[in-house]
């Protein structure tokens, strides 16, 4: 499409995040310009896990008729072997919540955003269009400069510029707001399988030493694997050869062993990831706001990234909204109406990192006495109610925005 040379809100990006924001203003009646660099919404290898509330803040928004006709698998608990054993299991249906996590892909839920947007004339949505910087007028964001193609650049004038382009966000650079990035010890390499049908329907953490897979059944029919590798060590792992890769694979997880002798082929089976945690000291300039991975990149741990993006548009919709209610017509919005929700999402984003710290530090432990240790933890948890405490805490968090007032 031709690109509007004025809006009132430009989002750059459309995950789940930006698509997410972009149908909730347009909604309200706010004219919204959503721009994607890629020409389509396929992604492969990302976030599936929608954690209980953001299934409840789908469904009070009205997607839950698209998420039961797409389908979707439901995740009735989460269990941890290590070296060999069952040790850990809890059981979602015991949470009072009365939802359970599902496993949905991401382009079906960013389409569903997209066309329910695209019914509302005051929703414009421009695919295949980088970003390449800002309008800056008196100090304050006024706009972006955006690129389709080979075409020339096109500066688009916005009271408030969105950066929802994710955990490399170029918006954030633009704007001078530099991420503290800490680097996890490990990476991950992930790939699929096809999921055997009587494969239990819960996440699984499979842990050897310091060595570990997190097996996740997936919607429709397979098992997302990843493997942690050691920062930096994929060019290493690469020199060793495939077939020692699907060993160790196999070794960690015997019951995975013909899955990925029939099926994991070559390395172009498998993609890479880079695990980090970002925090930003600032979210917000006059005229710009970032949200999602841009403005806190959290770690896979538990699939809480996507959560943490849908919580963020619920609280930032009606702050929106109203800003740009009460200001003059072509004033940049203020960073300073988005102060109090910042401090809310911080503490929701610090609470779900410092879990991902504590897991983190706990697989990547080598020694025999660690394991030993870790072991005994593990065993003296699961017998524990308290892992019910623990585990509804974080996973059912009570920092989840209520969107009532939004459909
Ligand atoms: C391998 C992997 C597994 C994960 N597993 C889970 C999981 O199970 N559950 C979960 O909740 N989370 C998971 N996450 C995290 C989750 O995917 C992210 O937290 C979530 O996608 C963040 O949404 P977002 O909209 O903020 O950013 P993104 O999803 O990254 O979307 C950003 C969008 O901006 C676009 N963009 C970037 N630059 C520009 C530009 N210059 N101009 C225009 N557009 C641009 C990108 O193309 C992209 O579409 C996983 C992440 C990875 C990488």
């Amino acid at each position: 499409m031709g690109i509007p040379n004025e809006t009132d809100v430009l989002i750059v990006g459309s995950g789940p995040a930006g698509a997410l924001l972009g149908c909730l203003l347009a909604r309200r009646g706010i004219d919204v310009l959503v721009v994607e660099k890629q020409a389509d919404f396929e992604r492969d290898f990302r976030g599936e896990s929608l954690a209980a509330p953001s299934v409840i803040t789908l469904r009070k928004l009205g997607f839950g008729d698209a998420l039961d006709s797409h389908g979707y698998l439901e995740s009735s608990g989460v269990a941890m072997w290590l070296e060999g054993r069952r040790i850990f299991h809890v059981d979602y249906k015991r949470f009072s919540i009365g939802t359970l996590p599902i496993e949905f892909p991401q382009p079906p839920l960013i389409r569903t955003f997209q066309e329910r947007a695209a019914e509302l004339p005051n929703h414009h949505f421009a695919a295949g269009t980088k970003f390449t910087g800002l309008l800056e007028k008196d100090g304050a964001v006024c706009g972006a400069v955006l690129k389709q193609g080979d075409g020339a650049p096109t500066k688009v004038r916005a009271r408030l510029v969105v950066g929802a382009d994710g955990r490399f966000s170029k918006v954030r650079k633009a704007a001078g707001i530099k991420p503290r990035l800490a680097q996890a010890e490990r990476d991950l390499l992930s790939f699929r399988l096809p999921r055997p049908a009587d494969w239990a329907l819960e996440s699984e953490l499979v842990v050897d030493h310091d060595q570990h897979l997190a097996v996740l059944p997936t919607y429709p029919d397979a098992l997302r694997v990843s493997h942690n590798l050691p920062k930096r060590g994929l060019g290493a792992l690469r020199q060793k050869g495939f077939d020692s890769f699907r060993r160790r694979v196999a070794s960690i997880d015997p019951r995975l062993a013909p899955l990925v002798e029939e099926h994991l082929r070559s390395w172009d089976d498998t993609s890479f990831l880079e695990v980090f945690n970002a925090e930003l000291d600032e979210w917000t300039r006059d005229g710009l706001i970032l949200v999602g991975d841009a403005s806190h990149t959290a770690t896979p741990t538990l699939g809480q990234g996507v959560n943490l993006a849908i919580q963020d548009v619920v609280g930032l919709t009606p702050l929106i909204a109203s800003a740009l209610a009460k200001g003059g017509g072509d004033h940049s919005v203020r960073a300073s109406t988005f102060a109090e929700f910042i401090a809310v999402r911080r503490m929701h984003k610090a609470f779900v990192t410092g879990f991902q710290k504590r897991q983190e530090a706990s697989l990547a432990m080598r020694t025999p006495w660690q394991t030993v240790k870790r072991r005994t933890r593990f065993r003296l948890l699961n017998a524990l109610p308290l892992k019910y405490r623990v585990f509804d805490k974080l996973l059912n968090t009570p920092h989840s925005i209520d969107p009532a007032d939004e459909h």
